[in-house]
């Protein structure tokens, strides 16, 4: 991987080596990037992305890094950040979004121009590309709602739309996370509202989340998907765990599907807690935990195994108290 030769084909692309990821993820963690590129327009992407693949660099694609934990060993090879490629066209009752822009702003914009549809996501800290690869929602709403079609990019740089069908939503989930294409332009299809009402829907759920979420702390949001039929915060709070600090990350104590950065944790703090209490609760509930944040990247040796008296204290601490619930036998 030859950084120079990068910075020779793109001379005018932004393009910053050996950068650290915690400055940009939502958890402030994370190793560095070999090279971080932040294109502005689809073109430059899809020059970026065509020319890596034939040099056979891997190319890892961020939003807002609000969903992402990056391991400490960091990203090899290319990462391109969206967050500069972020033009918002309202026209009529739709609006023209490049994927960087951020989903907060667009709600806004929306409510500017008095478009109802988009009240649920005016919290949601993601850019519009990790909202439609996530399928972001809130509050009964979910972004798939209101998507028209989607430019998409092939990882070999071919460009094509998505019809809202052909992205194949569900929970916490598109296409994309199959196929690996790249989200570059979102077209919504919104409804006429009043602004007044838009704008009481937006300031009831800012005070639902601002008074239920943490986030006076750096987190990802909820870590784990909800299991069906179960709630994962009270599944976690029944277990004991909330509070549990592990390095310096925490089980939130506000809201127990979040864990905080509290005092500079490490993303391998991040997951071992992650681990910690997907094996805790399998053993409680019989229930298998599946993560909504994406783990990417590599290890950092150093920081391998650091953790290791902290998961024997938790896990005997961890049987006294399932003992007070449930006297252990043979069997469990
Ligand atoms: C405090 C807090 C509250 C949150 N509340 C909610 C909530 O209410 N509802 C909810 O759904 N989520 C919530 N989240 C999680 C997060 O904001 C969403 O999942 C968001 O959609 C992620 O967008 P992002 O740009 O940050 O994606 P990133 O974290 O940057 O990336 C997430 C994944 O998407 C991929 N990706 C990003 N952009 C693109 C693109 N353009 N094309 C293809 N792939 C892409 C990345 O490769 C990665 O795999 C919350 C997070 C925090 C920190």
């Amino acid at each position: 991987m030859n950084a120079k030769k990068l910075r020779k084909h793109f001379p005018n692309a932004s393009i910053k080596e050996n950068e650290p990821l915690s400055k940009y993820t939502y958890t402030k963690t994370g190793g560095p990037a070999d090279v971080l590129i932040f294109p502005k327009t689809k073109e430059e992407v899809q020059g970026l992305v065509k020319w890596l693949y034939e040099q056979n660099w891997p190319v890892t694609i961020l939003g807002n890094a609000s969903n992402l934990i990056v391991k400490d060993g960091g990203i090899r090879g290319a990462v391109i950040i969206l967050t500069d490629m972020n033009q918002i066209v309202v026209k009529d009752n739709s609006i023209r979004v490049l994927t960087g822009a951020p989903l907060i702003e667009v709600s806004k914009r929306a409510y500017q121009s008095s478009l109802t549809g988009l009240e649920f996501a005016c919290g949601i800290p993601g850019s519009i590309g990790g909202a439609v690869y996530m399928n972001a929602g809130a509050y009964g709403g979910e972004v798939r709602e209101v998507i028209r079609k989607v430019t998409v990019l092939t990882r070999d740089g071919e460009m094509f739309e998505r019809t809202n069908e052909e992205m194949e939503f569900s929970y916490r989930h598109s296409k994309l996370q199959e196929t690996d294409e790249i989200a570059l332009e979102v077209v919504f299809e919104l409804t006429e509202g009043d602004p007044e009402t838009i704008k009481e829907k937006m300031d009831e759920l800012t005070y639902l989340r601002t008074s239920k979420q943490p986030l006076e702390y750096p987190s990802c949001g909820s870590v784990f998907k909800r299991p069906t039929g179960y709630f994962t915060g009270k599944l976690i709070q029944d277990a004991g765990l909330q509070g549990l600090k592990w390095g310096g990350a925490q089980v939130s104590t506000k809201h127990a599907g979040f864990i905080v950065n509290i005092d500079n944790a490490t993303a391998t703090d991040y997951i071992e807690l992650i681990e910690h209490i997907k094996e805790v609760i399998l053993d409680k509930d019989g229930v298998q935990l599946e993560t909504e944040v994406k783990i990417i990247g590599e290890d950092h040796p150093a920081f391998i195994g650091a953790n290791d008296t902290l998961i024997k204290k938790a896990t005997s601490s961890f049987k006294a108290k399932l003992e007070t619930i449930m006297p252990l036998t043979e069997e469990n």
